[in-house]
């Protein structure tokens, strides 16, 4: 049978041994799953917004435990991950609340005594998930999946197995009947023998362009909707009339954030000609003053990467980001899993790390002559999943907005998720969304009713 390790990134410390479920138990599961989802299917709204509401509360209940876990698992600071459980318990009252009113058939006047559109559950929603935020990926496509009629199965990454169960766990002390969440433990064959089974509705995938694209083609093969949000390489942009000093902040910041493994970091500062030192100079003393080291430690501002093969990754494409004319300004040192936060400066568009994503602590920074080159290289990238603009001129930025190839512009403000708006990318960066009323239709069919 095979097994998994979770490794604790900071100490190195094994921390649990777990062993794939049997084909039989994973059927067990899936049964269970189509089983439950009629009846759940059959519930009010306001019966599953009370489970939801429920279930915030055992969040905020175990709050401390959850963060402890998530800090162990992948290396995440406590405050940081203190806060990912918040989330997670909004993301529940948010929908509790909102779900009903998204979801309200829409009448359409037509040459019908009536004619509507309604939405109608999936059934069993399969999703595969990243560990760099594990609990709220998880929260992010179920909480709306689920008050829309869904249940599912999770096939969480392996290295946070442990958040998996204990979301599974949260669940059922909030009341849930069993089949509604439920985590499995196996690795992509499960998946893909998941998907090939016609209880299984539809997959989302949060991940790497690679598992995305293969999981599509698995979901394309059996005729299943899929939801992907993939990788990306988001362009902060900063303008010559922009307040540097926030500026400057908000890129570190979002740059930082989860030592840098967030799909929507901002990952390509492109700054105008005429303000890039002044900026740069602002940027390098923030990162210099990046505590980094013990996730548990209250005053550590960067915990390690999650894996070692992470670090590994990251710290080849700084050197070859360095041999091929890039400036080192600050940082480009490895410790086992720890990655030191870390400025290039000089980065050209055909360098590794603005071809690729870094997900990792490190900022690049590229000299823009004009808004119109700003724009062509921020669309330079094979991914297009959110990028920002820093201006004082907020009605060129709205209009620059238009121009750029992201599922979400941000401007003079870190972007970031939020229940109420959608979430998701174009180009190589997936399709489909999250979040809000977008997020909760993508995990519904549309049914048309016409009364002749
Ligand atoms: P990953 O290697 O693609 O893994 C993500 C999940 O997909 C894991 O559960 C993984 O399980 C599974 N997986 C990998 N290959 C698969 C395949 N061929 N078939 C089925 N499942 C497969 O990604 P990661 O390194 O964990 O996460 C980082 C990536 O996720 C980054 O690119 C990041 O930008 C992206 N991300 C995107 C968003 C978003 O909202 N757009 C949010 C967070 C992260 P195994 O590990 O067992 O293979």
């Amino acid at each position: 049978m095979k097994t998994f390790q979770s490794i604790n990134p900071n100490t190195g410390q094994v921390l649990q041994d777990y062993t794939a479920e049997t084909p039989e138990q994973i059927e067990t599961k899936l049964a269970r799953a189509a089983e439950t989802q009629r009846t759940w299917a059959g519930q009010s709204f306001a019966e599953r917004g009370d489970l939801f509401r429920q279930l915030a509360a055992t969040l905020r209940v175990q709050q401390a435990d959850l963060a402890d876990l998530i800090t162990a698992e992948m290396g995440k600071i406590k405050a940081e991950a203190m806060a990912e459980v918040e989330k997670c318990a909004g993301q529940c009252d948010y929908y509790a609340e909102q779900a009903e009113r998204l979801l309200h058939p829409d009448i359409i006047p037509t040459d019908a005594q009536k004619s509507l559109v309604v939405y109608e559950p999936v059934g069993v929603v399969l999703a595969i998930m990243p560990w760099n935020f594990p609990l709220w990926q998880v929260f992010r496509y179920a909480v709306p999946a689920l008050m829309a009629g869904n249940v599912t199965l999770l096939k969480h990454a392996p290295n946070v197995f442990g958040c998996a169960l204990a979301i599974e766990q949260a669940y059922r002390t909030a009341g849930f009947p069993e089949g509604v969440f439920q985590a499995i433990v196996a690795d992509t064959d499960a998946v893909a023998n998941l998907l090939a089974d016609d209880r299984v509705g539809m997959v989302t995938l949060t991940g790497s362009e690679r598992a995305g694209a293969s999981v599509a083609a698995l979901a394309g093969q059996h005729i299943k909707k899929s939801v992907l949000e993939l990788g990306g390489s988001d362009a902060l942009i900063v303008l010559a009339d922009a307040d540097l000093d926030r500026a400057a902040q908000a890129a570190v910041q979002s740059r930082m954030m989860n030592a840098g493994q967030v799909c929507i970091a901002a990952k390509r500062f492109l700054v105008e000609s005429s303000v890039k030192a002044a900026f740069t100079e602002k940027v390098k003393t923030l990162v210099e003053h990046l505590k980094q080291g013990d996730p548990t430690e209250p005053d550590t501002k960067l915990g390690p990467l999650a894996r070692i093969d992470l670090a590994e990754t990251l710290e080849r494409q700084v050197q070859t980001a360095v041999q091929e004319g890039a400036t080192l300004l600050v940082g480009g040192t490895r410790h086992d899993c720890h990655f030191a936060p870390t400025l290039l400066d000089n980065v050209t568009p055909d360098s590794v790390v603005f071809r690729e994503e870094t997900f990792g602590p490190v900022a690049v920074i590229t000299e823009v002559a004009d808004e119109a080159e700003a724009i062509r290289l921020a669309n330079q990238s094979r991914y297009g999943l959110s990028a920002a603009i820093w201006t004082h001129d907020v009605a060129r930025a709205e209009r620059l907005s238009h121009q750029l190839e992201a599922g979400s512009v941000f401007v003079n403000a870190v972007v970031r998720s939020d229940s109420r708006l959608p979430i998701g990318g174009v180009k190589k960066s997936g399709y489909g969304r999250e979040l809000s009323e977008a997020g909760i239709k993508d995990f519904c069919q549309s049914k048309t009713i016409y009364i002749g």
